[in-house]
C-alpha cells in the first residue's frame, strides 16, 4: 500500500453561491454555461475554468478540425457550434475554412475544387464528390468569440484560474464544489453542478465511472495523448495535391515520417494561409497520469526540431521556408474516465440507431444520424442527483465513445446539459427529474438545435431518413448487429 497523509478537517470560505455551477470551460462546459444562461435568464451561472481562456482541447489543445456537421444537404449539428462560425464569419472571416450552406451536400464541381485540398471537406467516397460542412479554424480567433458569447450573458460569472477539486455532497445531492486557486482553497455552493472537466474530475468522487486506471480497456484511438504544434511558411498546396494525385508517394512519405519520429504524426491545414498543425497520437498514454502527461509533453517537444529538419530535407517543395510557429498551450487529451450513466451507450446504439424518448442531440453517424440521450450525461441511480456530465467523458463503452467525444458531440451534450439545468432551476425540479420535453422544446425552438421528432425539424430530411430506415439496414449496421449476436 502506498504511503498516505491524513489531511486535517478545516473550515473553508464560501467564495460564492449560484444556481448553476459549470466546472470546465471547454467545448462542452462553455456551451453548457451559455445555454443555461439563455434558457433561464433569471438563473445565476458560474463558469469555472482552470486556465485563463475557454475552449479546452479546441483552442488550448489546437484541435483545429471540426468534422461533418451536415447530413446530406441538411444542417444536422447547429446550435452553439454553428454560432462559432456565424460569429467568425462576421468578425474574422479569414480565420476558418470550409464549405458553407447552401453548397453542402450538393453536386458542385467548383466548390469541390475550392476545398479538395482540405481533407474531409469533400466527400470523396460519393460519386460525384460533394462538399461537407467540415471546418478548419484558427484557435485564437475562436477564443475571442467564446469570450464574447459568455460576456454577453449578464447572468454568467467567470472564474478563471480556478481548479475544481472536490464535490460537496449532502443527502445524495451535489451542493457545490471545492476549488483551488492562487487565493487558496474555497467553495462555490450551487443548486446544480455541471461537470465538464472532460476527465470526470468531479463525478469520479461521487459516482461510479469506467476507465479507472486512466488507461481504457481497448487499444483504440482514444487511448492516446497528443501535443499539437503549428508550423508556418508551409506550401500546403503541394502536400494536398500529393494526397490527391499520388497516394503511393503520399503514404510512403507519411510512413517514413512515423518511423523517423517513433510515433504517429501528420499535419493538416489551419484557418490561416501557410500555417499547418501537426497532430500526433501517443499510444497508451493515460490522460490523467502525471507521469504519462509529463512524458507526452517532453516526447513531442524534444522531437519538434528534428521533425521540422526532416520535413525540410525530405519534402522541400512544402517545407523549404517553414518555421516553428507555436506549440499548443495545453496537452491534447483524448479520453480518460467515462461516466457510469443511467444509459450506457454501445456500438449497437449507433448501428441500430436507437430512438430515445430523452434524445438531446442528433449527431453524425455511419451513414445516418445517431441519437444521444439525456440519460448518458446523468449518473446512474447509484450516483448523486443535481449533477450533469456532458462532453468527452459521457457514459459510453470504449468503442462507442470514439464517435461520441468529438467537438460536435461535446458542444451538443453541453448545450443540452445547460438547458436542462436552466429548466430544473426554473421549475424547482432536479437534474434527474427535469421535464425533458421542455428541455427538448427549448433546444429545438429557441436554441437552434436539430432534434428528431420535433415540429421544427426539416420534413424533407425526415422523409429521406425514413426512406433509408435511419441507416439500420446498412452493411455496417448488419455487421455490428451480427458481432453482437443480434439477427435483425
Ligand atoms: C489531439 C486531438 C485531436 C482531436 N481531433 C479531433 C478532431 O479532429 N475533430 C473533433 O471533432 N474532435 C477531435 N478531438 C476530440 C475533441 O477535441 C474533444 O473530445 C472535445 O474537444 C472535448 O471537449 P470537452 O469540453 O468535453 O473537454 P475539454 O476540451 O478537455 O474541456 C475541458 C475543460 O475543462 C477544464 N478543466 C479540466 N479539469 C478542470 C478542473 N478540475 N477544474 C476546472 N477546469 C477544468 C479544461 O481546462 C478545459 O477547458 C481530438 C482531441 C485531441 C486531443
Amino acid at each position: 500500500m502506498s504511503k498516505t497523509y491524513i489531511e486535517k478537517a478545516n473550515e473553508l470560505p464560501i467564495y460564492d453561491e449560484c444556481d448553476i455551477l459549470v466546472v470546465g470551460g471547454g467545448a462542452a462546459g462553455h456551451s453548457a454555461a451559455v445555454a443555461a444562461a439563455r434558457a433561464n435568464p433569471n438563473a445565476s451561472v458560474i463558469l469555472m475554468e482552470r486556465y485563463g481562456f475557454f475552449g479546452g482541447d479546441v483552442t488550448g489543445g489546437y484541435v483545429l478540425f471540426i468534422p461533418t456537421l451536415n447530413w446530406r444537404t441538411y444542417p444536422l449539428i447547429r446550435g452553439n457550434l454553428e454560432e462559432w462560425f456565424t460569429r467568425l464569419k462576421k468578425n474574422a472571416p479569414e480565420s476558418y475554412i470550409g464549405p458553407d450552406y447552401p453548397y453542402v451536400g450538393k453536386d458542385n464541381p467548383y466548390i469541390c475544387r475550392k476545398y479538395e485540398l482540405y481533407e474531409a471537406c469533400v466527400n470523396e467516397r460519393e460519386d460525384p464528390h460533394v462538399p461537407l460542412r467540415t471546418l478548419y479554424i484558427e484557435p485564437n480567433q475562436l477564443k475571442l468569440e467564446m469570450d464574447a458569447m459568455v460576456q454577453e450573458q449578464k447572468n454568467i460569472k467567470i472564474l478563471f484560474h480556478s481548479w475544481g477539486t472536490k464535490p460537496v455532497v449532502e443527502d445524495g445531492k451535489i451542493t457545490g464544489v471545492i476549488f483551488e486557486s492562487k487565493a487558496g482553497r474555497q467553495v462555490v455552493k450551487a443548486k446544480i453542478v455541471i461537470d465538464a472537466t472532460g476527465d470526470g474530475d468531479i463525478y469520479s468522487q461521487c459516482c461510479a465511472f469506467h476507465g479507472e486506471s486512466g488507461i481504457i480497456d481497448l487499444d483504440h484511438r482514444d487511448n492516446q495523448t497528443a501535443l499539437v504544434w503549428r508550423v508556418g511558411g508551409v506550401n500546403y498546396e503541394y502536400f494536398g495535391r500529393l494526397r490527391l494525385n499520388d497516394q503511393k508517394t503520399f503514404r510512403a512519405w507519411i510512413e517514413d515520417l512515423w518511423e523517423f519520429c517513433g510515433y504517429k504524426t501528420i499535419f493538416f491545414p489551419t484557418g490561416v494561409d501557410g500555417v499547418v498543425w501537426f497532430n500526433n497520437w501517443l499510444l497508451n498514454k493515460s490522460c490523467i497520469s502525471l507521469e504519462d502527461m509529463r512524458d507526452s509533453e517532453l516526447l513531442v517537444r524534444n522531437s519538434i526540431r528534428p521533425i521540422l529538419q526532416y520535413c525540410k530535407e525530405t519534402l522541400p517543395q512544402c517545407f523549404k521556408d517553414a518555421y516553428l510557429y507555436d506549440i499548443a498551450p495545453q496537452l491534447g487529451v483524448r479520453l480518460s474516465r467515462r461516466l457510469d450513466g443511467k444509459k450506457f451507450m454501445t456500438p449497437l446504439d449507433s448501428a441500430c440507431n436507437t430512438a430515445f424518448d430523452d434524445v438531446i442531440a442528433w449527431t453524425s453517424g455511419f451513414g445516418a444520424p445517431v441519437e444521444i440521450p439525456y440519460s448518458c450525461i446523468i449518473p446512474s441511480d447509484k450516483g448523486v442527483d443535481n449533477l450533469i456530465c456532458p462532453g468527452r467523458h459521457i457514459s459510453a463503452d470504449p468503442v462507442a465513445i470514439s464517435g461520441l467525444q468529438l467537438i460536435p458531440q461535446s458542444t451538443q451534450t453541453g448545450q443540452a446539459a445547460g438547458v436542462a439545468a436552466g429548466v430544473a432551476i426554473a421549475d424547482g425540479t432536479t437534474a434527474k427529474t427535469v421535464d425533458i420535453k421542455k428541455v427538448q422544446t427549448i433546444l429545438s425552438e429557441e436554441q437552434d438545435v436539430v432534434l428528431p421528432r420535433m415540429p421544427r425539424t426539416d420534413k424533407a430530411m425526415v422523409e429521406e431518413l425514413e426512406a433509408i430506415n435511419y441507416g439500420r439496414d446498412s452493411e455496417f449496421a448488419k455487421k455490428v448487429r451480427q458481432a453482437n449476436g443480434l439477427d435483425w
